[in-house]
């Protein structure tokens, strides 16, 4: 049987630097647009024109069933929230999952944000969670430079959440999505092989050059047990707990790794791993 290789070539990872930096673009602009008093239609309004600008299509609405830019999932939410009416509020912590599709290749990334203006302790214990996650993606993206495969990239994330102990300001542990989980991007915004983000029985694929990877950590601040609403699509804590989302599009090439959905390749990200990531040739 004839199977498609996951790994890519220097020039089609090179092809998909453009459409990461587009996904990057969009994510700021939504970033911008959050603030206490925006719809999070707004939001996505704002990621979706950052996207257009630029000559490239949202790759979300060539999702079957979805019209939007964006996902955006607010507070005990994790992932695959729809943008609409919902008011944000001081202190939302906020998820905002974006992809843009650029002369046929695709970015995938995501951030979780805190609408300013929040009261403590609230407003502390949802930076700590967003944190948490952060660093996880950034434990996951660190192992890809190093890996052989890809179950590796899973437990450097397990291990950097259980490393965490319990929150230090709600003493809950954090939990881990089973459920969803990282992917191939290249072509399709979603491609084999999965991402795990924890531990599993099976290695899984070898990462070597030419691997491009979505790393999607999602952590909750307590129960990782999930429904989805009656809007059939956004995922939610079943203990409404609070979720968190990270994700960036990561390249494995023959020079190193390079951060395809970050304007920096990733150096921030990586440096607290010592990893320096290397710009595709
Ligand atoms: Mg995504
Ligand atoms: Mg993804």
């Amino acid at each position: 049987m004839f199977r498609k290789s996951i790994y890519k070539t220097p020039a089609q990872l090179r092809a998909m630097v453009e459409p990461g930096l587009i996904t990057a673009a969009s994510l700021d602009a939504a970033e911008a647009a959050i603030v206490a008093g925006a719809t999070t239609a707004a939001v996505d309004a704002a990621a979706s024109e950052a996207i257009v600008a630029r000559g490239a299509e949202s790759n979300f609405k060539l999702v079957r069933g979805y019209h939007h830019t964006t996902c955006i999932s607010v507070n005990e939410q994790v992932v695959h929230g729809i943008p609409g009416s919902r008011v944000l509020e001081p202190g939302d912590i906020v998820s905002v999952d974006s992809g843009a599709q650029f002369q046929g290749w695709n970015g995938d990334s995501a951030r979780t944000f805190i609408v300013p203006g929040g009261a403590e302790p609230l407003l502390s214990v949802r930076a700590e969670l967003s944190r948490v996650t952060e660093g996880s993606m950034w434990a996951g993206i660190a192992a890809m430079a190093s890996a052989s495969h890809i179950g590796d990239i899973g437990a450097a994330i397990q291990d950097y959440i259980e490393a965490q102990g319990p929150s230090s300001l709600s003493g809950q542990p954090y939990g881990i999505l089973r459920e969803y989980v990282g992917h191939g991007i290249g072509r399709k915004m979603h491609e084999a092989p999965s991402v795990f983000n924890y531990r599993t029985p099976d290695a899984g694929a070898a990462v070597k050059p030419g691997l491009v990877l979505a790393i999607e950590p999602m952590v909750t601040a307590g129960s990782e047990e999930t429904l989805v609403e009656d809007d059939e699509w956004t995922v939610s804590t079943i203990d409404d707990s609070d979720g968190s989302h990270w994700e960036h599009s990561v390249a494995r090439h023959e020079g190193g790794i390079w951060v395809l959905t970050a304007a920096d390749g990733g150096a921030a990200g990586l440096a607290p791993f010592g990893v320096v990531p290397v710009p595709l040739a």
